[in-house]
């Protein structure tokens, strides 16, 4: 067989190294691509597939991407979840002996991405680790490289793990090359991330060791692992990386990631898209570190009263000082991404361009300090303080680099006059050079006489005299040495021009160079501030959360909540801040809520489509949205403090491949009984509803009981059971509320109004009367219900307990609930009772 040609084999070596990446390896202006690189490439960046001789018997696949224009291509594979090898010539190909010399200088994953449409503005990129101990629990950290953020925690079980993961929305997790298979397919299958692996464990030189107690050497594994796989793909020192917070998971409210979907808090479940989220409704925040900030906050609402009340009392001096909070947003809007630029700073890929922007957003400072102290409150003035307007390093900026620099920093234009005194003489050498020239012209013109004589530059030849071809003979002899010639020109040049020439040249040189030099300077002393701009960041962010807040709840007439010691909950004209924000205030039917400890299940009945799953939905959201310290949408509101928030709400996602509707419902309804206290806030929608109404009515109401004799949580138990009803006698905590409906020319209309006691009965014939069954159908209907009260009045009076009978029509009821209505008409007639439960149950709207 024949051999490879050096490159191919130098190719083949170092790919064999990332057999996991695409290997961009550089030739010349381009990243080349060859063998199976080439085929996929070519297939996902839709380039030309090509192929060239590689010394072996067949050709080798080849596609290619202009460096110039790589970014974009690069990007593309990241968004599919692929990685990307950069590999650059490391010497000089003039110098070279042999085949140039090539390396990896930097992986790219799509945790690791630092710029481009990879990056989105309001959304933070983490990379996320999972390390599995002996006993069971799981090291969790993650980071994100555009800022900097790390946090690492401790968790008790897989399903914490895919709670915290569904939380932070990464896009890539590092694991230890043992993990176990059927979790990593669990991982891959949910959340589609890339799974990279690392097994260094001990943390690596320079980094401070993390204070973590007893879980001290579970941290450091978790987070050495990540900062290894950081160190090996980065290829580069990260001077930005802000030390690790450890957090404990149970000092936020814990809410599954089923019931974040359900709830739909950061995105919606048809379209997975922020728009329709409670996150879309409340962010009004004007830069993306806010944004970003909203995010982290909404994922994890507070419990400690304290800190939630001190978010509260900032939103409501921000209402109250319209004018100052107008204001803050219009310098906000002044502020670019503090956060992220420190982050490129610290990697050093900011060019001058990105500096302006830092200073642009530090001279907003002052003036946002001035804002805030204005509000004339202890709380506002602490947060002032923390704004540190790094002056210096405005005037650093402000001395240095020019206000319109270009976006390569290699090419000069980038300092200002007067930095540097050698530039500024570089400068004037080569301006001078350049008047002198243009003197030179008119000097040339009267001695030759030529009038159309010119002196012009360019890149090849440089400087040069231009004389039309009827004008040569006017030329001196012996001065004149010709360079050039044209079809009706020729170009010469004089020993006095090329000296001048040299000059001007090498001044430019020197100055380009020399503006590269005092730039990198300029970027190191940059970074000296990181950690100042990050706690800046920080501040900013905060006060951008909070005027958003402010902003909404305002609009909105939100009203300020307070907290009950008491386990006590009085929503008074309360809203679905979504729902309503979609409707309109005016459509909107307000709701209120009471429960506290003798009232802690509330049992809601009321035909399909009345409003029962918004009504449970708006407690939560409002909940939540208190503890992450906004105002809430109700004419008043007092609340506990929840611990967490469980729902198994309206459409099941099947969130959990191969499993039935039924099996999700149960699983769900299984987290929330076992993790649920006292302190919890549980919302059941139509529990039961997957499986035969008979087992399904039997688990219904067992679950309530389980409820309220072994946890009493805060519970909504939404159900078109009407037989549950009768738990209000057994069950002293529970209380029946309905929602109401009225009749209007035969029509049954929804008025969306929740109200004590259970639901009438009868409405399920008008809802099949509105779904269009035969009229003859409905009064009979009508009539079997009228006999049916009858006995029922007869059997309660004769104190008999439920008898069998009851079997058949449960499943009979369910049977009628998946088929077609009009082929059981015939049946209908037959057995009466069995179709009355059926009309009441049956879900047609
Ligand atoms: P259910 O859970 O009883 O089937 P939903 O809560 O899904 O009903 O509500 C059905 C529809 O009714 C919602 O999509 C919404 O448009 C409307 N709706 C619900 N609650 C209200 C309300 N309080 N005011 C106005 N419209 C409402």
């Amino acid at each position: 067989m024949a051999k490879y040609t050096p490159m191919i084999q130098q190719y083949l070596d170092i790919k064999a190294q990332y057999p996991d990446a695409f290997l961009f390896f550089r030739l010349g202006d381009f990243y080349e691509m060859f063998f199976d690189d080439a085929i996929k490439a070519a297939q996902e960046l839709e380039i030309t597939l090509t192929s060239r001789d590689g010394g072996g018997d067949e050709r080798v696949p080849m596609c290619g991407v202009p460096y110039h224009s790589a970014q974009g291509y690069i990007e593309q594979l990241i968004s599919k979840g692929y990685k990307v090898a950069i590999c650059e010539q490391v010497e000089d190909p003039k110098t070279a002996k042999g085949v140039v010399r090539r390396e990896v200088v930097q992986l790219i994953t799509p945790g690791t991405v630092m710029e481009g449409r990879g990056l989105l503005e309001k959304e933070n990129n983490y990379l996320a680790t999972v390390t599995l101990f002996a006993d069971g629990t799981y090291g969790f950290a993650y980071t994100d490289l555009s800022t900097g953020e790390n946090r690492i925690t401790i968790l008790a079980s897989f399903e914490d793990v895919m709670n915290e993961l569904y939380a932070i929305g990464t896009k890539e997790i590092v694991l230890a090359s043992d993990f176990p298979s059927d979790e990593q397919q669990l991982l891959k299958e949910r959340y589609g991330v890339t799974i990279s692996y690392e097994d260094g464990t001990e943390m690596p030189e320079g980094f401070a060791t993390i204070a973590g107690g007893l879980a001290q050497d579970k941290l450091q594994i978790t987070f050495a692992r990540l900062l290894h796989y950081i160190i090996r793909t980065q290829k580069r020192r990260l001077d930005h990386m802000q030390p690790v917070q450890v957090y404990q998971v149970d000092h936020y409210m814990k809410i599954d990631l089923y019931s974040k979907r359900n709830l739909e808090l950061t995105e919606t479940i048809r379209s997975k898209g922020r728009k329709g989220s409670l996150l879309w409704l409340l962010d009004e925040t004007v830069t993306a570190m806010g944004g970003r900030l909203l995010k982290q906050w909404l994922d994890r609402p507070l419990l400690d009263r304290g800190q939630i009340e001190r978010r509260l009392h900032m939103v409501e001096t921000l209402i109250h000082h319209y004018f100052e909070r107008q204001e803050l947003r219009e310098r906000l809007r002044e502020v670019y991404d503090v956060e992220r630029l420190a982050g490129r700073v610290a990697y050093g890929n900011v060019n001058a361009r990105d500096l302006i922007q830092l200073k642009k957003s530090l001279q907003q400072i002052p003036a946002l300090k001035d804002i805030v102290a204005k509000l004339a409150d202890n709380q506002a003035q602490q947060l002032a303080d923390k704004l540190d307007p790094c002056s210096e390093l405005v005037d650093l900026l402000e001395r240095s680099i020019q206000e319109n620099p270009p976006l390569s920093v290699k090419e000069g234009n980038i300092i200002k006059d007067g930095y540097n005194e050698t530039l500024d003489r570089f400068r004037d050498a080569s301006r001078n050079g350049k008047s002198w020239i243009a003197q030179l012209e008119s000097k040339e013109r009267e001695l030759t006489g030529i009038k159309s004589l010119k002196i012009g530059y360019n890149r090849v030849f440089g400087y040069y005299i231009e004389v039309t071809k009827p004008n040569l003979h006017l030329l001196p002899k012996g001065r004149y040495e010709r360079k050039q010639t044209l079809a009706n020109a020729e170009r010469f040049i004089t020993q006095e021009l090329k000296e001048k020439e040299a000059l001007i040249l090498e001044a430019e040189e020197k100055s380009i160079e020399l503006e590269y030099e005092l730039f990198v300077d300029i970027r190191e002393r940059v970074k000296q501030y990181i950690p100042r701009l990050q706690s800046l960041a920080k501040a900013i962010s905060e006060l951008d959360v909070l005027q958003s807040f402010a902003t909404v709840s305002e609009e909105r007439h939100y009203v300020k909540p307070q907290f009950s010691e008491h386990r006590e909950l009085v929503i008074q004209a309360g809203r679905h801040p979504v729902v309503e924000k979609v409707l309109g205030t005016q459509t909107y039917v307000p709701n209120d809520c009471y429960m506290n400890k003798e009232r802690e299940l509330l049992l809601i009945t009321g035909p399909n489509m009345s409003g029962k799953s918004t009504y449970m939905r708006q407690i939560a959201l409002t909940a939540i949205m208190a503890q992450i310290g906004c105002f809430v949408p109700a004419d008043k509101a007092v609340l506990p403090i929840f611990d967490q928030v469980f729902t198994r709400i309206g459409a099941a996602d099947d969130l959990v491949s191969g499993q039935s509707t039924f099996m999700v419902e149960m699983l769900e309804a299984r987290n929330a009984i076992v993790h649920a206290t006292q302190n919890s806030l549980i919302l059941f929608d139509e529990i039961g509803r997957g499986t035969s109404t008979y087992d399904g009515m039997a688990l219904a109401q067992a679950i309530i009981e389980y409820i309220h004799d072994h946890i009493g949580a805060k519970t909504l138990f939404s159900t078109h059971y009407h037989e549950l009803t009768d738990l209000e006698q057994s069950l002293p905590k529970l209380k029946n509320v309905h929602v109401s409906a009225v009749e209007e020319n035969g029509k049954v209309v929804f008025l969306h109004k929740i109200e004590e006691g259970p639901a009438d009965q009868s409405y399920g014939i008008h809802v099949a009367e509105l779904a269009g069954l035969p009229s003859s159908l409905i009064r009979r209907a009508e009539e079997i219900l009228a006999e049916l009260e009858q006995q029922e009045e007869q059997r309660k009076e004769e104190q008999e307990e439920p008898g069998g009978e009851n079997e058949a029509v449960f499943e009979q009821l369910s049977m009628f609930a998946e088929e077609k209505p009009s082929k059981e008409e015939t049946r209908l007639s037959k057995k009466e009772k069995k179709a009355l439960e059926t009309l009441k149950s049956v879900n047609l709207l």
